[in-house]
């Protein structure tokens, strides 16, 4: 049974207990990351912890987090359970207090984490490539902020297994936003296209990432969205995430991306981002 973190304590699994109040649990009033582990260390832990504390700051989280104590129970959690290669997932709620649609004030955050071991380096659908569906985003408009109101990606990726497909990526007028739970890419030629970030995407740290990983690699990127006929049509289509690293797409709806492979350029980049992200070890 694996040792969690909550609120200052390393408890088994089954003792972690949180309020009914808790405003996570009534409001979905918490935000979370989810940072890779590689060899017993944290991937990129820094960005993440720039980016939780942006969501923090966008929904009035007070007060603010102590980022030396975080990286200090993510390193314990690595080491109760032996966490050689996978994720821990870091979610900060707002607190407990009565139920009350306005913030309370002076709540004690709930924080809280747990480690999940997977294998993501050699990953199986990551050789052989997924498939999506496209689905109309009727998200809220503020996907920017990584809060833990994930019913909809939940339902878009339940619809797509539904129809056989392993993933959901979401459009809105046409135009692909990103997918249940990642950013999305297509490259035709050499030239590699993703969304532009704003108030209806999250900012992906892999994202980020794999930007500089393709400037240095000397791929053109341009900072457009792209349709879902784009998408189709595409030489080669891959998301991004922490999770998935860069995992090609080989089918969007009943369209095969090229030979249904996992492209060269996707191939390529997921090889150098792996190494790039073993260089941010923490
Ligand atoms: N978009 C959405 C909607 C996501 O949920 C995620 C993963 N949490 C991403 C993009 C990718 O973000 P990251 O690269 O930071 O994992």
């Amino acid at each position: 049974m694996r040792t969690v973190y909550l609120n200052g304590e390393y408890v088994l699994e089954k003792d972690a207990k949180v309020s009914i109040f808790d405003r996570a649990f009534l409001f979905a009033d918490a935000v979370y990351e989810v940072t890779t582990v590689l060899k017993g260390k944290l991937v990129d832990f820094d960005n993440h912890m720039k980016r939780l504390k942006r969501s923090m700051k966008e929904l009035q989280f007070e007060p603010t987090l102590n980022e030396k104590n975080i990286l200090k129970f993510h390193r314990e959690l690595i080491k109760l359970n032996n966490l050689e290669e996978g994720v821990i997932y870091l979610q900060v709620s707002r607190g407990v207090a009565e139920r009350d649609f306005a913030f309370p004030k002076e709540t004690e955050l709930t924080v809280s984490a747990f480690t999940q071991k997977k294998d993501l380096v050699e990953n199986k659908s990551a050789q052989k490539g997924i498939s999506v569906i496209t689905i109309e985003d009727l998200r809220w408009k503020r996907c920017d902020i990584k809060t833990i109101q994930l019913l909809y990606p939940s339902m878009a990726k339940s619809e797509a297994l539904r129809q056989g497909a392993d993933d959901a990526w979401m459009t809105q007028n046409n135009y692909v936003m990103e997918g249940s739970s990642n950013n999305a890419w297509i490259i035709r030629g050499k030239t590699i296209y993703t969304r532009q970030t704003d108030n209806l995407i999250l900012s992906g740290v892999t994202r980020a990432a794999i930007l500089s990983v393709a400037e240095e690699l000397g791929y053109k990127v341009i900072f457009k969205q792209f349709t879902t006929q784009e998408a189709e049509s595409a030489d080669e289509a891959f998301v991004t995430s922490a999770t998935t690293f860069v995992t090609a797409v080989v089918k969007i709806n009943n369209h095969r991306i090229k030979d249904g492979k996992p492209g060269v350029f996707t191939q390529e980049l997921r090889k150098a981002y792996i190494k790039q992200a073993l260089k941010t070890l923490k």
